[in-house]
């Protein structure tokens, strides 16, 4: 079996500004596994260095590693005995890249979509919410008008990053009453930081906050001090047994921290075993990343909208997967779907 790596770098068509910092150019890793009769399957290994605690050399040399164990083992050897060694020691992002392309392959093998192979019976488009990615009052306002205009139900703003109240309350005159609000803080926050801005900010109508501060005891303190916000856990819940004991009302699971389709099913039934409500969202995933979760979520039927809608920030690629009306749609074909790979030839 061969395994084909080729590292791109897509342009994003602004500054992606978080309480983190700002990206100007994402790393993406494509991967493309062939089996000995010339099926090809492709993954995508997505990783963010301050997201994931990896950067993209070190999803390279598992990557590398991973290419050797399935170049030197015996024909018809089991993949999943042989890279079991590989998954404990390799880094999540690559662990996710190999997942979705194994995935992806077995889908062509049998001229079935991936979502079929994974349980489900039918895959409806899933909803999502439009980000509003610019920073100024104007610039989020006039995005948030054109996400109502074009049938999105939910925007999502970062906050931790000041003028937060005016900004939020600009992004409300414009999407109207309907129109849930995210918030995103990247866990800029502390907790007594936390609890007072968002019960200044509650009036304003928020669906949830992600991560208003980073650790499970400081989530479950902001979450039972202002009930009238929902929390979910995002980069936290990454964590050691976030997903056992639920500490705020929702989680956000991701393709990539969670190790691929394999992982985001087993985090999701973890989660929701605890008694948490999911959804899922990319960390500025190609259109690989992106269709994986489409394809999980026809089994895992997110309780609110996904943040699957980033392929619009990408400067100089058409997006193979556009929202219409506030939802995109599986791609069709089999496997994870036709035409997703032109993408990453591009730019
Ligand atoms: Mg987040």
């Amino acid at each position: 079996m061969k395994v084909q790596i080729d590292l791109i770098r897509a342009r994003l068509r602004a500054p992606f500004v978080s309480a983190r910092g700002s990206l100007t150019d994402r790393p993406l890793v494509l991967v493309g596994v062939e089996d000995e009769d010339g099926f090809i399957g492709l993954g995508e290994a997505a990783p963010l260095a301050d997201y994931h605690g990896v950067n993209v050399e070190d999803v390279l040399e598992s990557l590398g590693a991973c290419r050797d164990i399935l170049a030197g083992a015996p024909p018809g050897a089991a993949r999943q005995d042989v890279l079991s060694e590989w998954r404990r020691v390799a880094v999540v992002p690559a662990v996710a890249a190999i997942d979705m392309a194994l995935w992806d392959l077995e889908g062509r093998r049998a001229g079935e979509p991936v979502w079929r192979l994974i349980g489900a019976s039918a895959a409806e488009a899933v909803e999502v919410n439009q980000t509003i990615a610019e920073a100024d009052r104007a610039g989020a306002a006039a995005q948030a008008g054109a996400a109502r205009v074009a049938g999105f139900r939910c925007v999502k703003a970062k906050v931790g990053l000041g003028d937060d109240a005016g900004r939020l309350a600009a992004v409300r005159a414009a999407a109207g009453p309907e129109v849930a609000i995210r918030l995103d803080a990247n866990g800029a926050w502390s907790v007594e930081e936390a609890i007072a801005t968002l019960r200044v900010l509650a009036p304003v109508g928020i669906e949830l906050c992600e991560e208003p501060v980073h650790g499970l005891e400081q989530t479950r303190s902001v979450s039972s001090a202002v009930p009238e916000v929902g929390i979910a856990l995002d980069e936290t819940a990454s964590g050691a047994g976030a997903l056992e004991d639920r500490v705020c009302r929702a989680v956000c699971l991701k393709i990539v921290a969670c190790g691929g389709i394999t992982g985001l099913l087993d985090a999701t039934f973890r989660a929701r075993a605890a008694g948490y409500e999911v959804y899922l969202a990319s960390t500025l995933d190609g259109p690989l990343g992106i269709a994986a979760a489409l394809h999980a979520a026809a089994v895992i039927r997110p309780d609110h909208p996904c943040g699957l809608a980033t392929l619009g920030l990408f400067a100089g690629r058409e997006d193979p997967l556009p929202p219409h009306g506030g939802r995109i749609s599986v791609p069709s074909g089999a496997g994870l779907g036709a035409g997703l790979e032109a993408w990453y030839r591009r730019g």
